[in-house]
């Protein structure tokens, strides 16, 4: 979340928790998250806000070894993947609401930390993921009961931990049953959380609530839940699709209509299939079906577009009071380079700079506007980053 509109109470949170290195024992700062403030001193209730989602946090355990390696290199014991993420962070913390996906559990805080076909990753991912800016992370997908309950409920206590919203996974039927609402200056926001498959593993007897398995109609109560509740914006994330396929498969545009039919649901953000996939805009709202993986590393040699990813950034414009509607959508083209160090890059900045990969970065991010456009949403007015940001203002904010 956008960090410039410090509230008393997030001032307050921030003194508190400044000397407090968390229960992991790294030595790190501790993040502070405004979600969790009460807006009590702030502005006036925005009438358009941002919306930033990235890709799956994606953890192979090539990933995992960078991790450890770079905060080696810093003099640090445990894992940091904030090197790793550094590039995208300032599109990150510049939205009003940044929402991610956590793909795997989180694992021990010693591992072992493992790989297909079960995956964990290190809990510093929720430390690196909340210090970056996102403020709410789904949790649903195939890969939600890799470690059964007990990872289930260590993912949720260490997001709960470092202050970041979830959904999609539950430690109790009370949680299940209690939409996930972001505060935003004054404007309540949903997300919900929903995946396809568990990979095969059943949930819990007694405990269909431990995780979310698409089903329309339970997404759609849910999605009334939380607007009787006041949500304002309904945030679908949808775990789905055909893996390594850019093209949307027909349970996605067939379940992505259903959805956004629905005066309940505003916005659906996809992820799974290890590709970017399209934007469409379907009558007045838009579907991401799937952004690619934000944190991957596949083998060396994989086909290099399972490298890419997108963030798009949906600006929300209050039409009537309680009624938002999509007003722009641009989105940043992002790759995770593999060499000499995993490091995700962001095209739009390092095309336009004259490395050695420059050249790369511009056939990449040309590839992955034509992924993002296979469904005519240029036409619609979606726009893909083309020029890096001009640097933040060095001095006070202005009015
Ligand atoms: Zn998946």
């Amino acid at each position: 979340m956008r960090r410039r509109r410090w509230t008393a109470g997030a001032v307050a949170l921030a003194l508190v928790l400044g000397g407090c290195s968390g229960d992991n024992g790294a030595q790190r700062d501790a993040p502070v998250r405004e979600a969790s403030a009460r807006p009590s001193a702030s502005p006036a209730r925005p009438t358009s806000l941002t919306i930033v989602a990235a890709g799956d946090l994606f953890v192979q355990p090539p990933l995992v070894a960078q991790a450890r390696s770079d905060a080696q290199a810093a003099g640090r014991d445990g894992y940091d993947f904030s090197q790793i993420m550094a590039a995208v962070v300032p599109t990150i913390q510049t939205a009003d609401l940044a929402v991610c996906h956590m793909e795997q559990p989180l694992g021990p805080e010693q591992g072992p930390f493992t790989g297909f076909p079960i995956f964990n990753a290190p809990v510093e991912l929720a430390d690196d993921a909340a210090a970056a800016g996102f403020d709410t992370c789904s949790t649903a997908s195939n890969h939600t009961l890799d470690y059964g309950a007990e990872g289930v409920t260590r993912t949720l206590d260490h997001l709960d931990r470092v202050g970041l919203h979830h959904t999609g996974s539950a430690r109790s039927a009370q949680e299940a049953a209690t939409p996930n609402i972001i505060d935003v200056f004054g404007v309540k926001i949903a997300q919900l959380s929903y995946t396809f498959s568990f990979n095969g593993i059943e949930r819990p007897p007694g405990q269909p609530w431990i995780a979310n398995l698409i089903d329309p109609e339970a997404i759609l109560a849910e999605a009334r839940r939380a607007k009787s509740a006041g949500a304002e914006i309904v945030i679908a994330s949808l775990h789905w699709g055909t893996e390594y396929q850019n093209a949307a498969d027909a349970g996605q545009l067939g379940l992505g209509r259903q959805l956004l039919a629905s005066p309940s649901i505003d916005l659906i953000i996809g992820m799974h299939a290890h590709v970017v996939q399209p934007i469409e805009k379907i009558g007045e709202k838009w579907v991401a079906y799937g952004l690619g993986n934000l944190l991957v590393r596949f083998q060396d040699g994989s086909p290099e577009h399972t490298a890419d990813s997108v963030i798009p950034t949906f600006t929300f414009t209050q039409a009537a009071p309680g009624t938002w509607r999509v007003s722009a959508v641009e989105v940043r083209p992002v790759f995770m380079d593999y060499h000499p160090k995993a490091r995700l890059v962001d095209l739009t900045t390092a095309k336009a700079t004259a490395g050695p990969r420059a050249a790369d970065y511009a056939r990449i991010h040309r590839r992955i506007a034509g992924y993002v456009n296979l469904r005519g949403a240029d036409a619609h007015g979606l726009r893909i980053t083309d020029q890096p940001a001009l640097p933040a203002p060095a001095t006070t904010p202005t009015q």
